[in-house]
């Protein structure tokens, strides 16, 4: 796996060079956008990190160029706190995941993982498959087994990025952005509601998955038997 990271605080990208390699990628770094864009658009990384404040080229320029030039490598942008409104410039872009600084290197190597992961379901967003749940996009049908029920859309849409982010959990912030976007005037509760739609569906499917709850962040999905073993059905 190999990882390129487009930052220009050179500490930082250092770092960040040093605990993927610790972590067995090999990583390349670029200091500015236009270096970063050219290194990017050799078509060799299966994953990039960019930040989003870059000399030369912002990191949002560099992300649409890539794109535009047909590159699909999973991105995934590094964004300041302050810099929220910089998140929903990205989702319009091309952005396949953030990360806020400062992040816990856990965290980045989760994110690493997931993005590298969901590449082959990808190819295939027809049928999403997480333990004995199996998801269909032409007829919104959630399926355990036998058992099977209708999804509304934002239900459905909701499942879907919980299933192609599964080894990720995904805040409320990301749901309500992804679901109802950020001119929406839903609030946390409509995630909530939703969320609690999802579970009874989960129970009257007798499916082994659930909607965890990591308290003040957000949601994840697990299969009962990672938690219990030796539990079934
Ligand atoms: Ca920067």
């Amino acid at each position: 796996m190999r990882v390129l990271v487009i930052e220009d605080e050179v500490r930082l990208a250092a770092t960040l060079q040093d605990l993927l390699e610790l972590n067995g990628y090999t990583a390349d770094v670029r200091h500015d956008g236009e270096s970063g864009l050219d290194e990017a658009l050799t078509g060799i990384y299966d994953v990039i990190l960019l930040d989003v404040m870059l000399p030369r080229l912002d990191g949002f320029t560099v992300l649409r160029r890539l794109r535009e030039a047909g590159g699909s490598v999973p991105v995934l942008m590094l964004t300041a706190r302050s810099e929220i409104s910089d998140r929903v410039e990205g989702l319009d872009r091309g952005a396949d995941y953030y990360l806020t600084k400062p992040f816990d290197p856990k965290e980045l190597l989760a994110c690493i993982r997931a993005l590298t992961r969901r590449q082959p379901e990808l190819r295939n967003l027809d049928l999403l498959e997480f333990g004995d749940l199996r998801l269909e996009k032409n007829s919104f049908a959630l399926s355990c087994g036998e058992r099977s029920v209708r999804l509304s859309r934002k239900e459905f849409d909701m499942m879907e990025l919980l299933m192609l982010n599964r080894n990720l959990v995904l805040t409320k912030e990301s749901l309500l952005l992804k679901l109802w976007g950020y001119e929406s005037d839903a609030e946390d509760n409509n995630v909530e509601v939703y969320i609690s739609f999802l579970r009874k569906k989960l129970t009257h499917l007798h499916s082994c998955v659930k909607i965890r709850t990591i308290r003040m962040v957000g949601y994840c999905l697990e299969t009962e038997e990672a938690g219990k073993p030796g539990g079934k059905d």
